[in-house]
């Protein structure tokens, strides 16, 4: 029979084997098909045997439930995607030569001028989620049963069922009626300075916010009149340098530049091998935009190559994405802070000042949709909804928390939450996580951190340990700080 550290092996094997076809699927290159296809059915059987054999780690009991509920609904999924292009399609508009459709569609909310053009599809799309939304409900209810399945292995001692809902929080570690609180606190203090600045943001962009202008639109308009500061800025070259002086090492990460035409637009990091090989695409688009997410994956790659390669494979892989993104978070937000970003030759006061304020913006919007995102899908799954009662609880929360009127259906036409088990609160956390991270560094390095060696050595100290992080060197979930620096103008 197989031993723990046996199949610990194996797994890493296939999950790096799987990793490296993704890769080279989103960098546009030639890529086998039958191969991922391949990897992802040896995947289902390594989890599969994990189940039968062993209940500890419960890490590993998790992520395997996890992935046995992901390969089986793979076909669901593809389905999903698949309509999405062929169905939530525009009857009149064209973006780039082709009919737009689900894919195309937030490229043509940030080109489009004529607003009334966006609303038509914003309603027509609305109207057309009914082509998902029994596919989107059938594959919810295989992912809730699989897991039912599973209820006594991870319950050992009491009967009740679980649900993809109580694995989520298992792995994040943090209890439902906590994460709900952090979520309705969170949301309830950014209510009403949101509203505020949406008068602000409403300038920005010209007319005044209405149900039609997501989160999305926001986010590439609202930069569109800074942008210029921004293009003599190498994004890769400025963040490498930056770290690699305060001590990160670069050799093991590896930044793909080049332009082709099949590469994925926005830039992505992957870890095919903890700590040895982590690979991140880059294209250049939209220069602000761009020097944010560069950040933000250059974050996912030095936390990924500081992994202490002495720790077990599942403390090595398997950390939750609530630990994960904070220092994603952390990198990035050096984009947002006058300081760090004078450091790099933005020097014109008025660009610095308006970054901020417009940050200060997208953060408030990101906490009231991720709160209203957050509560429904923690709803849906602890209360077992139907799509329909899913849509209308929708409805209210983002009334509630945004003030809009946005047809409930449009969860359905977001790119995660009809996809995944959870995922959206994991931000939150991290984002509450990362603003105390940096106030702990810059109450040891100093405000200017980023020049500190010493901090360097001890951000890589903290990413060293993998799931085995100790959060509460720097850490008490507090919101407060995360809060303030939003709220105050
Ligand atoms: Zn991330």
């Amino acid at each position: 029979m197989l031993n723990l550290e046996e199949w610990c092996e194996i797994d890493e094997t296939l999950y790096s084997a799987e990793t490296n076809e993704q890769y080279l699927q989103f960098a546009g290159y030639d890529y086998d098909r039958k191969n991922i296809e391949y990897l992802a059915k040896m995947k289902l059987l390594i989890s599969e045997i994990f189940v039968r054999t062993f209940s500890q780690p419960k890490t590993l009991l998790l992520s395997s439930i996890e992935n046995i509920s992901e390969s089986k609904t793979k076909p669901l999924e593809l389905k999903l995607h698949e309509l999405r292009g062929t169905r939530v399609k525009s009857k009149d508009f064209k973006f780039n030569g082709k009919q737009v459709n689900w894919n195309n569609w937030r490229q043509f909310n940030s080109y489009e001028k004529d607003h009334k053009k966006r609303k038509i599809v914003f309603d027509e799309f609305v109207k057309k989620t009914k082509y998902i939304s029994p596919l989107i409900n059938l594959r919810f209810r295989k992912i809730r049963e699989i897991y039912s399945n599973f209820s006594d292995k991870v319950n050992e001692t009491s009967k009740k069922p679980i649900n993809p809902l109580d694995g989520y929080l298992l792995s994040e570690k943090i209890g439902l009626s906590d994460l709900k609180k952090l979520v309705t606190d969170l949301g309830q203090r950014a209510e009403t300075p949101f509203r505020n600045e949406l008068r602000y943001a409403s300038e920005l962009i010209g007319k005044d916010a209405e149900y039609y202008d997501d989160f999305y639109f926001f986010r590439n308009r609202i930069f569109v009149g800074i942008e210029k500061y921004f293009s003599r800025t190498n994004p890769v070259r400025t963040v490498r340098k930056t770290l690699e002086s305060i001590g990160f090492d670069f050799s093991k990460i590896k930044f793909d530049i080049s332009d082709r035409p099949n590469k994925y637009p926005s830039p992505i990091c992957f870890f095919v091998k903890i700590p040895d090989d982590i690979r991140v695409l880059y294209k250049s688009e939209s220069p602000y935009f761009n020097l944010q997410s560069c950040y933000h994956e250059t974050g996912h790659a030095i936390h990924a190559a500081s992994i202490d390669r002495k720790l077990s494979y599942w403390e090595k892989y398997k950390f939750p994405m609530g630990v994960a993104e904070i220092f994603s978070i952390l990198i990035e937000r050096l984009t947002r802070n006058p300081l760090y970003l004078k450091d790099i030759g933005i020097t014109n006061d008025k660009v610095l000042t308006e970054i901020v304020l417009r940050n200060k913006f997208m953060e408030l919007f990101f906490i009231v949709f991720y709160a209203a995102n957050s509560l429904m899908k923690m709803e849906f799954w602890s209360k077992n909804l139907t799509i329909y009662e899913t849509s209308r609880l929708y409805e209210k929360l983002i009334k509630r928390y945004m003030g809009l009127e946005v047809p409930g259906e449009y969860w359905m036409l977001h790119h995660i939450l009809p996809e995944s088990i959870m995922y959206v609160p994991s931000y939150m956390i991290a984002a509450i996580r990362a603003a105390e991270l940096e106030r702990h560094l810059i109450n040891r390095f100093g405000e200017k951190w980023w020049i500190e060696p010493a901090a360097g050595e001890k951000i890589k100290q903290i990413m060293s340990k993998g799931d085995d992080i100790n959060l509460n060197e720097f850490s008490k979930l507090d919101q407060n700080i995360f809060m303030k620096e939003i709220i105050s103008r």
